[in-house]
């Protein structure tokens, strides 16, 4: 079996071989690779201690971050590529990182600790797949099943949890029944797992392909990071997989979505997102111009967007406001006081005073506008300002 490695991939196993060390593509690459996916970003492991590796790369750039945990990042033409020496880990007893880790020079053992069985497998252009687990059996029978026993892996990281989560859904495949067992009866451990790297998994859990059913399946799991949630599974499966939209579907109301989404430490713009996306989710919405033109002086295009796509989700029929959007955009309606033909140096210069005064002007010019009362010029907008 072929593997069309990136040019950074294909060097640096070439290197490490030339070198006498064993070196292979590993995880995440090798899984998306046997699936037809394009992969994100090439790991390698190998035999090499971190300062052997180091050694090899001398005239290349490296970042030699995580050397203690094995890893050193190399850039090959411009490709950064991660290689980490083969290790086993310690023991773990705060429930999401080992204790210590120790290098070993056998691939299967750096194979063992990994977490599913589709991310243990490697391959290098000599050996071709080395596959101890049965990872190519799961990924044909689109099975995501623990390395080992599901229950130790799940205690000696929790984080797993939410990974076997995030692969079910972004990959479409169902969680084996020993593994889907131990990571509910284990749910509890997820409070050792730091709110930004619960964060990240959520979002990739909610915006992949199978959201609707690992949200239906493990309610319970996805209740301990998300107290407060209340979803239509089905009707986020409908939604753009953008991360706003359907973190806002996961709520009914602003206050609960900012609850959660704060206590995992999403950023500002994420929760301001969402947070208008549920306070518009029922206002009412018509397709006439002057509606459009207010709704988008309210949010802007893009937030109008994601409320469309996800009402239409929620099956409401919008095609006609979409239509009248699609129209007030190409046509350039004026919307907005950037738009409007008239500035606050016209009113100060048409004598109005400085101060609130002015802004309400404006406001009332722009309302003006967009109830189509006065076409958006200069002349005839001057004329609607009282005389001062
Ligand atoms: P992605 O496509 O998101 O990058 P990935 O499988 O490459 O997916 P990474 O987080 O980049 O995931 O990790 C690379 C590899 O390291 C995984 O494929 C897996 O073999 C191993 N790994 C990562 N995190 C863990 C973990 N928490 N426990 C065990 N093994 C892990
Ligand atoms: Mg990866």
């Amino acid at each position: 079996m072929e593997l069309a490695l990136s040019r950074g991939a294909a060097y640096v196993l070439c290197a490490l071989r030339a070198a006498g060390y064993e070196a292979y593509v590993v995880g995440g690459c090798v899984r998306d690779s046997l699936l037809g996916r394009r992969p994100g970003d090439w790991d390698v492991t190998t035999s090499a201690l971190p300062e052997e590796t180091k050694a090899v790369f001398s005239g290349a750039p490296v970042i030699g971050t995580g050397v203690r945990h094995g890893t050193v990042a190399v850039l090959v033409g411009g490709e950064p590529v991660e290689i980490t020496t083969y290790r086993v880990d310690g023991p773990y007893s705060d429930g999401r990182r080992p204790d210590s880790v120790a290098f070993t020079r056998s691939l299967r053992e750096d194979l063992a600790r990994r977490d599913f069985t589709v991310n243990a497998m490697a391959w290098s252009p000599e050996t071709g797949l080395v596959d101890p687990f049965g990872g190519v059996d799961d990924l044909r029978g689109k099975s995501i099943r623990c390395v080992g026993d599901p229950a130790r892996r799940f205690q000696e990281d929790a984080l797993r949890i939410l990974r076997a989560l995030r692969f079910s859904s972004s990959l479409g495949f169902s969680i084996e029944a020993e593994t889907a067992a131990a990571l509910r009866a284990d749910r509890a451990r997820l409070e050792k797992v730091s709110a930004e790297r619960i964060a990240a998994e959520l979002v990739k859990i909610v915006c992949g392909t199978r959201a609707p059913a690992v949200l239906r399946e493990f309610p319970e799991v996805v209740a301990r990071v998300l107290p407060g949630w209340d979803c239509d599974p089905d009707a986020l499966g409908r939604a753009p997989a953008d991360p706003a939209v359907r973190l806002a579907m996961l709520f009914s109301t602003e206050a609960d979505a900012e609850a959660a989404l704060r206590r995992l430490k999403f950023d500002r713009a994420t929760i301001r997102a969402a947070k208008a996306l549920l306070a518009f989710r029922t206002a009412p919405l018509a397709e006439d111009r002057p509606a459009v033109r207010r709704m988008l002086r309210k949010l802007g295009p893009a937030a109008f967007r994601r409320l469309l796509a996800m009402r239409a989700a929620y099956g409401e029929p919008l095609a006609g406001v979409e239509r009248t959007l699609g129209e007030v955009l190409e046509e350039g309606d004026c919307w907005s006081l950037d738009a409007l033909a008239v500035k606050g140096g016209d009113l100060l210069a048409a004598g109005v005073p400085a101060g609130p005064e002015l802004g309400r002007t404006l406001a009332a010019l722009l309302d003006a506008v967009i109830d189509g009362r006065c076409p958006n010029e200069r002349a005839a907008l001057l004329e609607l300002v009282p005389p001062q």
